[in-house]
């Protein structure tokens, strides 16, 4: 078969019978009349960041690796139709006949790489960053500064003619179609629910007045692209926000898009500005195909599923059941580009999985950093990261399998040198180790297993339960030394008591803790800690029921916007988390799942304080300096969680020897060590070897 527009081959070098059987719905072709998707895969919207950066040929490579890893259909990142909807000052958009010519080379790239793309229209309303937003009232939102300015009639013509145009010219750039945004709480969202639309004209009031926006702007889209264009519709199936839309309007306007021109409908989930956490780490896998399963059979055009689907066999279960016609991923895609062709080859575990942890992807894109990925440093990366074929292959000694040795060891071997990995432990993965026995990160146990798949097909020899010393590392051509961290000493006087703790004796030996519990350090591991022991019985996270209840999100049919109040589990035990820093704890935890932390551990009861000091442990708990002089805080258990050091020893013993050591993740810096960093620097490194 043959893409219509670019007269390439849309099968993927990876589609094979052997995967179609494995995985028959997720890779059967969907038909769209006008065109057919080789598989059931979205690779979903997700700014990264490069397209505002001009370097297009980059922002090229990005999509064609995907679409040559098998993407049915990719949809690029948001794109203002114009400047008063642009996410920020200065965001991407499709402005001018340089811009077509630019998003040109993107489209073409993934038509040489046999995929299809779509363009995303994301007009932001009053979530755009900038004075000149604009919305249905003029109601400032929680997560912006600005007050939009409340549109009047010409100002709505004039967004629909620019929804309009932009589609035209996503045309003209030789994209497969467009993705008109309807969801998370931007320009569009904002007309449809009272939460923000106060408006008493034809565009407000009545649910009819309300969807007239989406509606006029999908009948103008459609007049503008012809009928031989794909347009996807992202409706919000639940806004989780107060006054948010009924299902029956929900319903009323899927099928009124559909009327208006819409080929696909896809799912979106809750406003941004909503306190109930939807694509996080924490959020049960799958968690919302139960609404999208509402909207089957309602509608008769194909109907998009998302929202933490991040393996195969999850994906093919949701189609499986009926939940929708297709599945959307869009952070799965930056941590594996080859998701679908390796589930078509039978390589499943071989995709590196996306641990939903948004450090390296939305927490740059809020930082106005370029997004990447934790497990996949080369995404957004792929001109300059490349482990390509060393030219002279050495023998490398990696010491520490923990997130940045085992990235060096795969990086290295997969460039063909001969790699002996050490570790002291009786297992691989270091501190992954601790985090995948937090509630609320499972995840992390993916990516082990995933490390321990590649390092095992990377013909890596595996020395576990071995301490290496400076003279097992002799003749090796290259040695790095990535023994991590130890814990802080804090110096605390009466530390040393039988009741004291640290981290590693409760989430790796397993010690037990009385009732009541003082954490002392609220960095990420005294977070984590909080909520270890806070939690009895399995992680709502593998419960979508339970998690529900603790979020408060309701079936839309028993609530507008799938809105209740929150009824999260007794508390197991009685945490205090303290710091010496007078702010507020959490507050340097990442920018888009710190409030998840902070809410989590409220709602179960834990006292969190900042500006403290540490006088005294005793048998009775904490003494602490505060601004009110000492305050004992009492506590059947004090644990430590007071930061990490690097643990050097062997590096300082073979630098002594003078052999030339290169030292990666916790053990050359221990501060704001995490996994993103370690496996950054491993990669990075053994790309140079
Ligand atoms: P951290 O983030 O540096 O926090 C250390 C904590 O100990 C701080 O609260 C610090 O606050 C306190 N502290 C530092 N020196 C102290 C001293 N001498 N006496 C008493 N308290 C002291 O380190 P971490 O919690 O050990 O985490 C290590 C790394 O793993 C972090 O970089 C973190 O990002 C990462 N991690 C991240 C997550 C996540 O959720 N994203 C989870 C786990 C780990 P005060 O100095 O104000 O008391
Ligand atoms: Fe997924 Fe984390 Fe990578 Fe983002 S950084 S794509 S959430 S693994």
């Amino acid at each position: 078969m043959t893409s219509a527009r670019s007269g390439q081959p849309v099968t993927a070098p990876g589609e094979v019978p052997q995967g179609a059987s494995l995985y028959p719905h997720l890779l059967a072709p969907l038909d769209l009349g006008h065109v057919s998707l080789r598989n059931r895969v979205l690779m979903g919207s997700m700014h990264t960041g490069l397209e505002e950066r001009g370097d297009w040929d980059r922002v090229a490579a990005y999509y064609a690796e995907r679409a040559a890893g098998g993407a049915g259909l990719i949809v690029t990142g948001g794109m203002a139709p114009n400047t008063e909807g642009a996410v920020f000052p200065g965001a991407a958009g499709l402005f001018s006949e340089d811009d077509i010519a630019n998003h040109r080379k993107m489209t073409q790239a993934v038509h040489d790489a046999g995929g299809r793309i779509a363009m995303q229209i994301l007009h932001a309303g009053r979530y755009a960053y900038g004075k000149d937003c604009v919305s249905s009232s003029q109601i400032k939102s929680p997560i912006s500064p600005f007050v939009p300015r409340e549109l009047d009639e010409a100002g709505i013509e004039k967004q629909i003619s620019d929804f309009a145009t932009a589609a035209e010219r996503a045309r003209e750039a030789g994209y497969d179609g467009v993705e008109v945004m309807g969801s998370e709480g931007y320009f569009i969202n904002q007309f449809l629910a009272l939460h923000v639309n106060r408006r008493e004209d034809r565009w407000g009031g009545t649910y009819e007045n309300r969807m007239r926006l989406p509606v006029e702007i999908m009948k103008r889209v459609r007049a503008a692209v012809g009928d031989d264009f794909i347009i996807i519709y992202r409706i919000s199936l639940l806004d989780l926000v107060p006054d948010g839309q009924r299902w029956d309007e929900v319903l009323t306007l899927a099928r009124a898009m559909e009327e208006a021109g819409a080929s696909i409908l896809n799912t979106g989930i809750g406003w941004h500005e909503a306190r109930i956490p939807t694509i996080a780490t924490s959020v049960p896998r799958a968690a919302f195909a139960w609404v999208t399963k509402k909207l089957m059979g309602q509608v008769g055009i194909p109907v998009i599923t998302s929202n933490r689907i991040n393996t195969p066999d999850v994906a093919e279960a949701v189609l499986a059941e009926g939940c929708a016609d297709m599945v959307s991923m869009a952070r799965p895609f930056l941590a594996d580009a080859e998701f679908v062709k390796k589930a078509a080859e039978g390589r499943a575990e071989e995709i590196a999985p996306c641990i939903g942890c948004n450090q390296a992807c939305l927490d740059h894109t809020f930082a106005g950093k370029i997004s990447t990925c934790l497990v996949n440093p080369r995404a957004c990366y792929e001109t300059e990261l490349n482990y390509a074929l060393a030219a002279a292959p050495k023998s490398v000694a990696v010491v520490g399998a923990g997130p940045a040795g085992l990235m060096a060891a795969l990086v290295a071997a997969q460039r063909g040198h001969e790699v002996v990995l050490f570790e002291r432990d009786g297992q691989i993965g270091g501190q992954l180790n601790m985090a995948r026995v937090i509630p609320g990160k499972e995840e992390f146990h993916g990516l082990v297993d995933w490390f321990e798949t590649m390092v095992a097909r990377a013909g890596i020899t595996l020395r576990l339960n071995t301490e290496a010393s400076a003279e097992m590392l002799e003749g090796f051509d290259e040695v790095i030394v990535a023994t991590g961290v130890v814990p802080r000493d804090p110096q605390i006087p009466g530390q040393d008591g039988a009741h004291v703790l640290n981290y590693i004796d409760v989430l790796k030996r397993g010690a037990k803790t009385g009732r009541r519990v003082a954490v002392l350090g609220a960095g990420g591991i005294g977070f984590d800690v909080s909520e270890y022991l806070t939690h009895e019985g399995e992680s709502p996270t593998l419960h979508v029921g339970e998690w529900r209840r603790e979020w408060g999100v309701a079936d839309p049919e028993d609530a507008p916007g799938g809105l209740v109040a929150p009824q999260p589990p007794a508390a197991a035990r009685e945490v205090t988390l303290l710091q010496r820093k007078a702010e507020r704890p959490g507050k340097r935890l990442g920018k888009t799942t710190g409030w998840i932390h902070r809410a989590s551990l409220a709602a179960r009861g834990v006292t969190m304080r900042g500006g403290v000091g540490y006088r005294e442990i005793t048998r009775e708990g904490v003494v602490l300096d505060t601004d009110e002089g000492p305050q004992m805080l009492e506590a059947d258990t004090v644990v430590l969680c007071t930061g990490q050091e690097p643990l050097r020893a062997l590096a300082d013993a073979l630098q002594a020897k003078g052999r030339r050591v290169h030292v990666i993740g916790g053990a050359d810096v221990a501060a704001e060590l995490d996994a993103k960093r370690a496996i950054d620097q491993g990669a990075r490194l053994a790309a140079t070897l």
